[in-house]
């Protein structure tokens, strides 16, 4: 039984509130809590539909440490899921150690004036974590997160080591949309406009960014969906996997986008939306990117009519007992059943499911540690046992396609 305090009342916050109340036996309280108090009703007023539990519902403003301290004092909260956004990682972790609360998120911290996103700062809390004896999990969604544990799951079950690590994010959906972004769209759009990395032997290789020239894509043949054009792209899983897959020689993050999207996208970047600088417009400072999110559909609002299917997962090189051994494992998660069952889209279903879950093994102590953790450094079996139950089953093939040498 434990009381769980949920920030952000988005896409991702809406299912992580349904997931928990389907677990009441877990999560015998939630609250929720986001800076506008409309979006927390609404969500509050689907799950007694839905799933018949009361949730309560409070406003804060994140990005202010005391707001945030003050609403822990006043819940006490076990955990503190924040599903804002990554600016507002650090406050959150502040008013966790302020009220010695474990925290887990599932994007890591970007300072709102650098569209440049890395673990360094949230790493740097690791010893006051540890002394305060507290936990922070970090990157508790689909990827990073499930992304994470299909990696320590392999490392653990199929391979003495791995050599190359491909995570492949498709999403062959249609929500009808002219132009609209699965989740956050000013944090979707500044991850996606940026210069590609990738790691290899030892250092990180810059390539163009999605929409320029010269930037690296193929087709990769999905599972259930088939050829799609799959992106090369930076991805804050690759910072920690580097670190903790031992042996590792190469690692790349690849995902799909349509013509459609990336011509829009090219346009809003060419005529300065994509901005995340401040403008003059008739006498007030205006960011383009945080005006162009607030004409772009929510997130929360794309489930109605969405078709199609998600497709992620991570292709492995390497070996076991002196045999070169490829394996896939994935994830095929339908827009519609996500819709019947919680009124959500794939994007934030794939994300929240795997946020609930992570809370719920930190709730019942099989997830442990005081200090700072990336998915991959817990060990990914309680999580693969429960993926299938709550909605996100995996499979896991060997691999005899074709992928970039
Ligand atoms: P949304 O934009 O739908 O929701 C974000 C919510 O956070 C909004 O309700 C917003 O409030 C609230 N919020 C923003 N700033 C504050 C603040 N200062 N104080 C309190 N609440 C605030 O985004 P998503 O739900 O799509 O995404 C949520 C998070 O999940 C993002 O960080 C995203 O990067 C991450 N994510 C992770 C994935 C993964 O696989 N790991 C995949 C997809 C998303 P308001 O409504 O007032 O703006």
């Amino acid at each position: 039984m434990a009381k769980v305090l949920i920030i952000g009342a988005g896409g991702v916050g809406a299912v992580v509130v349904h997931k928990c109340a389907q677990v009441p036996d877990v999560f015998s309280e939630i609250i929720l809590a986001s800076r506008t108090l409309s979006k927390c009703e609404k969500i509050k007023k689907a799950v007694k539909e839905i799933e018949g539990v009361d949730i309560k519902i409070e406003t804060v403003d994140a990005d202010k440490v005391p707001e945030m301290v003050a609403l822990i004092k006043k819940h006490k909260p076990n955990l503190v899921i924040n599903v804002a956004l990554p600016y507002q990682d650090l406050t959150i972790m502040d008013a966790c150690l302020e009220t010695g609360v474990n925290y887990l998120d599932t994007a890591n911290y970007e300072p709102p004036d650098v569209a440049h996103f890395e673990y360094s700062w949230q790493w740097a809390y690791q010893d006051k974590f540890k002394q305060k004896g507290i936990m922070a999990l970090l990157g508790c969604g689909f990827d990073p997160g499930v992304s994470n544990v299909y990696c320590a799951y392999a490392q653990k079950h199929y391979y003495d080591s791995i050599k190359t690590i491909d995570v492949l994010d498709c999403n062959a959906g249609s929500h009808g949309k002219a132009f609209a972004t699965n989740f956050n769209p000013e944090i979707n759009i500044r991850e996606i406009t940026q210069v590609v990395r990738h790691w290899e032997k030892g250092k990180w290789i810059e390539t163009p960014a999605i929409i320029e020239e010269g930037s690296v894509h193929f087709m990769f043949d999905y599972p259930e969906v088939g050829l799609k054009d799959s992106y090369l792209l930076y991805h804050e899983e690759e910072e920690s996997l580097v670190k903790n897959i031992k042996g590792l020689q190469r690692i790349r993050f690849w995902m799909t986008f349509g013509q459609q999207y990336l011509t829009h996208l090219k346009v809003l970047q060419n005529v300065g939306m994509t901005r995340i600088d401040e403008v003059e417009y008739e006498g007030k400072k205006v960011v383009p990117i945080k005006f162009l999110k607030s004409v772009l559909p929510e997130p929360a609002s794309l489930g109605e009519g969405y078709s199609g299917k998600t497709v992620i997962g991570c292709v492995f090189d390497g070996e076991k007992g002196g045999q070169r051994v490829r394996k896939y494992i994935y994830n095929i998660c339908d827009h519609a059943e996500c819709y019947k069952e919680i009124r959500a889209q794939a994007i934030s279903y794939t994300t929240g499911v795997p946020t609930m879950i992570g809370a719920m093994l930190m709730l019942k102590g099989i997830w442990k540690g005081a200090g700072v953790f990336n998915m991959e450094q817990m060990d990914p079996d309680p999580m693969m046992d429960l993926l299938g139950k709550y909605g996100l089953p995996w499979i896991v093939k060997d691999f005899n396609g074709i992928l970039p040498e």
